[in-house]
This record gives C-alpha cells, sequence and structure tokens, in this order.
C-alpha cells in the first residue's frame, strides 16, 4: 500500500468516531462512505508534509538575463489553521527580482501549494514561501503577500464575516529599498 492509501486507512476510524462523538448514526445511509471520504480529503489537504522543494521545482529554473522585478499575481490559496484545522482561503502575489536565472511560472503556484497544504498559520505559510523562492531561484529579492479569510474567524467564535488578514515577507532588496517595495505592491495591485 502507498503512504497516502495507508494514511487514508488510518484516519477512517478516527473520522468514524468524530461522527459518533457529534451525535450522528454512522451507519445511516448518507454516512456510510463519509469516514472513507473525509480521510481522503484530509490526505490530500496534507500533502505538503510528503513533498519537498527539489521533487515541486524539477529543474525548472531557467537562466536568464532578466533583472527587472517578476510579479506573480493572485496565485489562489487553499490552506488550513493549525489552531482550529479549519480552512483558510485567499491569494497569494509573489514578486521577485532575477539574479541570472528564472524560475519556470507554474511552479509559483506549485510552491504555494506544497506549504498551503499542511497545517499552517498564515504567517509562517507566508515566510516559508518567500524563503522557498529565494532559496531555489537565489534571487536578489522577494516579496510574498498573502491575504485570507479565515473561517475560524467566519464560521465560529467572533463570527467576522468580513475580516481577511493581510500578511507579508520581503526579502533582499524588497526589503532593504522602500522603492522596490512600492513597486512591488502598485503592480501587484494593492
Ligand atoms: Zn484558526
Amino acid at each position: 500500500m502507498t503512504k497516502h492509501a495507508d494514511m487514508t486507512e488510518s484516519m477512517i476510524p478516527l473520522y468514524r468516531q468524530i461522527l459518533e462523538a457529534v451525535g450522528e448514526d454512522p451507519e445511516r445511509e448518507g454516512l456510510l462512505d463519509t469516514p472513507k471520504r473525509a480521510a481522503k480529503a484530509m490526505t490530500f489537504l496534507t500533502q505538503g508534509y510528503r513533498q519537498d522543494l527539489s521533487e515541486i521545482v524539477n529543474g525548472a529554473v531557467f537562466s536568464s538575463d532578466c533583472d527587472e522585478m517578476v510579479i506573480v499575481r493572485d496565485i489562489e490559496l487553499y490552506s488550513m489553521c493549525e489552531h482550529h484545522m479549519l480552512p483558510f482561503i485567499g491569494r497569494c502575489h509573489i514578486g521577485y527580482i532575477p539574479n541570472g536565472q528564472v524560475l519556470g511560472l507554474s511552479k509559483f503556484a506549485r510552491i504555494v501549494d506544497m506549504f498551503a497544504r499542511r497545517l499552517q498559520i498564515q504567517e509562517q505559510l507566508t515566510r516559508q514561501i518567500a524563503n522557498a523562492v529565494q532559496e531555489v531561484t537565489q534571487a536578489r529579492g522577494v516579496g510574498v503577500i498573502i491575504e485570507a479569510q479565515h473561517m475560524c474567524m467566519m464560521m465560529r467564535g467572533v463570527e467576522k464575516q468580513n475580516s481577511s488578514m493581510r500578511s507579508s515577507v520581503m526579502l533582499g532588496q524588497f526589503r532593504e529599498s522602500q522603492n522596490t517595495r512600492q513597486e512591488f505592491l502598485k503592480l501587484a495591485g494593492l
């Protein structure tokens, strides 16, 4: 059995217990396959733990003499907060200034997913993405901004339906130069 199948299998009885604990009958028709489906979903949503950066990037770093800021905007982001295991969803904007090499466009989204598909806090997720882009591209600077809405705020507790959280991490030139930072914010449409 694969590692993923093992994980799914081990979570099935646990989801069954959760159904019982909330007062449901796991034997009723609509719920018969729910523990299995939920376990599969959780395995998928946490697959970032079983990925690594070099496998994700897979050689898609190309030499280039581009030294202007590159921006990848509006990368969809779906993660789960580590405090409540509830989703937070939003958008991620990444900017970097190449230093002799560029990263294939689709890889930015893959990097975001790799870190988002773990239990997270938004600030840490933002930093991990920035560090990963820096590590892979050796860029002169990297900026990452995440805007997200947290279900643990919206569905429970304070129930603030419209609050969203913005976090940012600036490295290298993005940190040192206010002009660079402002250019990034402008190009990212913020
Ligand atoms: Zn939370």
